[in-house]
C-alpha cells in the first residue's frame, strides 16, 4: 500500500470515529436539551394544574351560590303561595328550579368523578414525568371532552385544543359575581358556565315572583282597606237610621199624649201639626205624621194625593156640623175630630168598593189609619170616607 493510500485510510478512520462517537460538545447539549424538554414539560404540568384547581374553586363557588339561590327561590315559592299566586306566575320559577337542580346533580356528579380539588405537585416534584393525573393521557383527554358545549354559552373561547384538560374550558372572560354574590374569577368549564346562567335565571326569577307576590299583597291591602270602610261607612248608616227612627218613635210617641190634657175640640192650634201635602187641614202630629207616610204610598199607586175633606174640629166646629148635617156629625165634644185623629176622605175614598177605597182598607193599616167598625159597610153607620188614627 503506498503511503498516501495509508493516510487516506487514516484519514477515513478518524472520520469515521468522529461520526459515530459523540464528542463531549455534543453530550452537554444533548442532555441540556433533554433537560429544558423536562422543564418545559413540569412548567405545562404547573400550568395544568393551576387551570384545574381554578376550575374547581370557581364551580365549588357557583354551587355554593346555586345552593344559597335555590333556598331563596324556595322562599319566593312560600310567598307566592301566601299571596295566592296563579300558577302561571309562577311556573317560570319551578322551570328554572328544575333546571338548576338537574345542572347541581351533575356538577357534583362530576366533581365526585374527578376529585382535583387536591392537587398535588410536591408529592412527586417538579419534575413529575406525566402532566395528567389520569392514568393514561387518552383516557384523561377522552374524559372531560365529550361535554356538549351549550350554545348560548357567553364569551365562550374557541376550544383551543393545546392541551387536554383547557379543552373542558369553554369561557375564560367570566362575570365576577353570580346572583350578586364574588366569586373566584377564572376559567369556566362547561358544567360551570351553564350552573352559572341556571343562577342568574332562578335568582331572577324568584325576584319577579317576589314582586308580584308584594304587589298582589299591597293590592289585596288596598281591597281589604276599602271593605273595611265600606264596613265602617255601612255601619255608621245603620246606626244613623237606627238613631232616627229611635228617635221619632220617641217624638211620636210624645205626640200620642201631647193633646190629652185639652178637652175634645178645645186644642189651640200651635198644638197640631199640619198635614203637608194639604196644608189646610190639621190633625194630632203623630196623626198628621203617618198620614203623610200612607199619601206617599199613595202617590205610588195612583199617582195622586189622598183628597181630605175634614179633618182636626173644634168644639164651634162641631156644634155648626150638627146644625147643617144633623146625625151625620157625632155629638158635639164627642167626635173624633175633635181629637185630631181622625179625617174625612174624598176622591173615590168615599165611596164603598172604589179602587181607592179598597186600596186603603188594605194599606192603611200599615201605618196606623183604619176604617172603624161602626163606619164600615155593615158598621151601625157606614161612613167610607171616616178614618181614625189608632197607631
Ligand atoms: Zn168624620
Amino acid at each position: 500500500m503506498a503511503r498516501g493510500a495509508v493516510a487516506v485510510a487514516m484519514a477515513l478512520s478518524v472520520g469515521a470515529y468522529a461520526f459515530t462517537v459523540p464528542s463531549m460538545a455534543d453530550v452537554t447539549a444533548q442532555r441540556q436539551a433533554a433537560e429544558q424538554a423536562q422543564e418545559e414539560q413540569a412548567v405545562q404540568t404547573a400550568s395544568a394544574e393551576a387551570t384545574e384547581v381554578a376550575l374547581t374553586e370557581r364551580r365549588a363557588a357557583v354551587v355554593q351560590v346555586a345552593d344559597s339561590v335555590a333556598a331563596r327561590a324556595q322562599v319566593a315559592k312560600e310567598t307566592a303561595s301566601a299571596a295566592a299566586l296563579t300558577a302561571e306566575v309562577v311556573a317560570p320559577l319551578d322551570e328554572a328550579v328544575a333546571e338548576l337542580g338537574e345542572l347541581l346533580e351533575l356538577a357534583r356528579a362530576e366533581s365526585a368523578a374527578s376529585p382535583v380539588s387536591a392537587p398535588e405537585p410536591a408529592a412527586t416534584g417538579p419534575a413529575a414525568p406525566l402532566p395528567q393525573s389520569a392514568p393514561s393521557p387518552t383516557e384523561g383527554a377522552a374524559e372531560p371532552a365529550p361535554e356538549p358545549l351549550p350554545s348560548d354559552a357567553p364569551a365562550a373561547t374557541p376550544t383551543p385544543s393545546a392541551s387536554p384538560s383547557e379543552t373542558t374550558i369553554v369561557a375564560t372572560e367570566v362575570p365576577a359575581t353570580v346572583a350578586g354574590v364574588d366569586v373566584p374569577q377564572g376559567p369556566e368549564d362547561a358544567t360551570t358556565a351553564r350552573l352559572r346562567e341556571a343562577v342568574e335565571k332562578v335568582a331572577q326569577a324568584s325576584a319577579q315572583v317576589v314582586l308580584v307576590a308584594e304587589a298582589n299583597s299591597a293590592a289585596v291591602e288596598v281591597a281589604a282597606g276599602v271593605q273595611a270602610a265600606a264596613a265602617a261607612e255601612s255601619e255608621r248608616a245603620a246606626a244613623e237610621a237606627a238613631r232616627v227612627a229611635a228617635e221619632r218613635a220617641a217624638t211620636r210617641a210624645a205626640w200620642r199624649t201631647s193633646l190629652d190634657k185639652y178637652s175634645n175640640g178645645q186644642v189651640p192650634e200651635s198644638a197640631l201639626c199640619d198635614v203637608a201635602f194639604d196644608p189646610s187641614h190639621e190633625l194630632r202630629c203623630d196623626a198628621a205624621q203617618q198620614l203623610e207616610q200612607l199619601d206617599a204610598a199613595y202617590v205610588d199607586a195612583f199617582g195622586v194625593h189622598i183628597t181630605i175633606s175634614d179633618s182636626y174640629r173644634s168644639l164651634a166646629g162641631q156644634y155648626a156640623c150638627t146644625r147643617t148635617k144633623g146625625s151625620l156629625c157625632a155629638a158635639p165634644g164627642t167626635s173624633n175630630h175633635g181629637l185630631g185623629t181622625a179625617v174625612d176622605l174624598g176622591g173615590g175614598i168615599q165611596t164603598f168598593g172604589t179602587r181607592q177605597h179598597r186600596w186603603l182598607v188594605a194599606n192603611a193599616d200599615e201605618y196606623g189609619w183604619t176604617l172603624p167598625d161602626w163606619a164600615r159597610a155593615t158598621g151601625s153607620k157606614p161612613e167610607a170616607w171616616h178614618w181614625e188614627y189608632v197607631g
